[in-house]
C-alpha cells in the first residue's frame, strides 16, 4: 500500500484512480479541476479530495496524472499550486497524459531539481482498456523509477515497458498514433468499397478478418462504421492533437509521414464539419 494522489479525472484517469483503490488497496488523494468529478468520485470510491495539485501530492509517494496536453499538464505540475511545489525529495511523478517528449524531458528535469522522479507513460486501449484494468503501457525514464512505477501501474495495465529515457514513452506511443492513422483511412476505403460493390461489409469482414487484413480496428469498428455510428472510442479532437505532436516530431528528426499529415487532413474536414466528438471511425463519413 503507498500513499497515492491521482489528478484529471476524465474518462481515462477516473477508471484508474478507481482501480488504485479499489483492486490495490492504496489510500489516494484525488484532484480535479472541475471539483463536482472529484467529490462524487470521492463519495463513492472513499478516496480523500483535495482543492489543488499541490495540496493533493503533499505527503504523497506517488503522483499520477492524465490530463489533456502539454499545456494542461504544466499548468497542474508547474507554478505555486502545481504538484511539484507540494512533492518531497525521493517522490515520483507518473504521468499518463498523451503529451510531446519535449514537455515530457523538460518536467523530467524539473523533477529532478527537486529530487522527484518523472516517467512519462501514456496509455493505449481506450476507455475500454481503462475501465477494465487492461491498458498498455509505454514508459519513459530511468531504470529505476520505471522499476518503482510499474507495480503502481500494474493495477490498471495488461502490459507495460519501459522504452528509454525521459520521452521515450511519449515517442512510442506517437508510433502507436501514426499506425493507427492510416489503418483506419484503409479500413474506411474498404468499407465504403463494399457498400458501393453492392456487398455487405458485415459479411465481407467476417470473410477476411481473419487473414491478413486483419486488425483491433476490424474488429472492433466495422460493424459501427458501415451502420454510421461514431460514438465508440477515440474523438477526432483528441487524435488531432496527437497527430500534431508527430507531425511536429516528425519535422524534428526528419521522419516523413506523408499518410499521416493526409489522414490529419481528413480529420481536420471532419472537425470543421462539427465533428470533433465523433470517433476516429468517423474517417468513413468523408467517402459518402
Ligand atoms: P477527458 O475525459 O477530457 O479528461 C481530461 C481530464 O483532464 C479531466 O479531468 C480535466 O478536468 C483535466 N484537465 C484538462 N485540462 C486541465 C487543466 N488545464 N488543468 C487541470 N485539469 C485539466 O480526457 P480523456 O479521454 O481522459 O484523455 C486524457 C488523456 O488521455 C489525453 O491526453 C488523451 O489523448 C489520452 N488518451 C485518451 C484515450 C481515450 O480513449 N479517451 C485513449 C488513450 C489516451 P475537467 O474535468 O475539469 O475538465
Amino acid at each position: 500500500m503507498a500513499k497515492l494522489s491521482y489528478l484529471g479525472l476524465g474518462v481515462m484517469g477516473a477508471p484508474m484512480a478507481r482501480h488504485l483503490i479499489t483492486r490495490g488497496q492504496h489510500e489516494v488523494t484525488v484532484y480535479n479541476r472541475t471539483g463536482a468529478k472529484a467529490t462524487a468520485f470521492a463519495a463513492q470510491y472513499g478516496a480523500k479530495v483535495a482543492a489543488t495539485p499541490r495540496e493533493a501530492a503533499a505527503g504523497a509517494d506517488i503522483v499520477l496524472a492524465c490530463v489533456g496536453n502539454d499545456h494542461d499538464l504544466r499548468q497542474v505540475t508547474l507554478g505555486p499550486q502545481g504538484a511539484f511545489a507540494g512533492m518531497a525529495p525521493g517522490t515520483m511523478f507518473i504521468d499518463h497524459t498523451t503529451a510531446s517528449a519535449e514537455v515530457a524531458r523538460e518536467l523530467f528535469a524539473a523533477g529532478a531539481a527537486k529530487g522527484i522522479e518523472f516517467v512519462d507513460a501514456p496509455v493505449s486501449g481506450g476507455q475500454a482498456g481503462a475501465e477494465a484494468g487492461a491498458l498498455t503501457i509505454m514508459c519513459g525514464g530511468t531504470p529505476a523509477a520505471y522499476a518503482r512505477a510499474e507495480p503502481i501501474m500494474g493495477t490498471y495495465a495488461k502490459a507495460c515497458r519501459l522504452m528509454g529515457p525521459s520521452g521515450a514513452g511519449q515517442l512510442t506511443k506517437m508510433v502507436n498514433q501514426i499506425c493507427i492513422a492510416g489503418l483506419v483511412q484503409g479500413l474506411a476505403e474498404g468499407i465504403a468499397f463494399a457498400q458501393k460493390a453492392g456487398l455487405d461489409p458485415l459479411e465481407v469482414v467476417a470473410a477476411i478478418s481473419k487473414g491478413a487484413a486483419q486488425s483491433w480496428q476490424m474488429e472492433n469498428r466495422h460493424n459501427t462504421m458501415a451502420e454510421g455510428k461514431f460514438d465508440f472510442g477515440f474523438a477526432v479532437e483528441w487524435m488531432r492533437k496527437d497527430l500534431r505532436i508527430c507531425l511536429e516530431t516528425a519535422r524534428q528528426t526528419g521522419a516523413q509521414l506523408p499518410v499521416t499529415a493526409l489522414v490529419d487532413q481528413f480529420y481536420a474536414r471532419i472537425e470543421q464539419a462539427g465533428g470533433q466528438r465523433l470517433d476516429t471511425s468517423s474517417l468513413i463519413t468523408l467517402l459518402g
